[in-house]
């Protein structure tokens, strides 16, 4: 089990929260969190800690063990909800092919 105690039964649910650099003079990258979505839970983990940790899917709402890949989304979700029902939305596959076309449009 976690070491810490969460506010709520289950995984945390991580969101990706940038965070200004509060450093003047330095590159200017912000600092990447993932934040726990659920209300009463104030708890976040720098990115580079949260791979491996348990979080809970955006989509579908079950637990599943964070992967580096995952820290590039705003909203992680597992990897049966990466692979694609086709519910709503786009998936990540689309939304890089979108992303290729806007860049090489320009
Ligand atoms: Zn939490
Ligand atoms: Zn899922």
């Amino acid at each position: 089990m976690a070491r810490t105690k969460n506010n709520h039964s289950g995984p945390h649910k991580y969101m990706r929260v940038e965070l200004k650099s509060r450093i003047k003079g330095s590159y200017g990258e912000p600092y990447i969190v993932f934040r726990c979505m659920i209300p009463g839970c104030s708890h976040y983990v720098a990115r580079e800690l949260v791979v491996g940790n348990e979080s809970e899917c955006w989509r579908c709402g079950d637990a599943f063990q964070m992967t580096t890949a995952l820290t590039y989304l705003k909203k992680p979700h597992c990897v049966s909800c990466t692979k694609g029902k086709p519910k709503s939305g786009p998936s990540v596959e689309d939304v890089s092919a979108n992303l290729d076309k806007l860049l090489g449009g320009i």
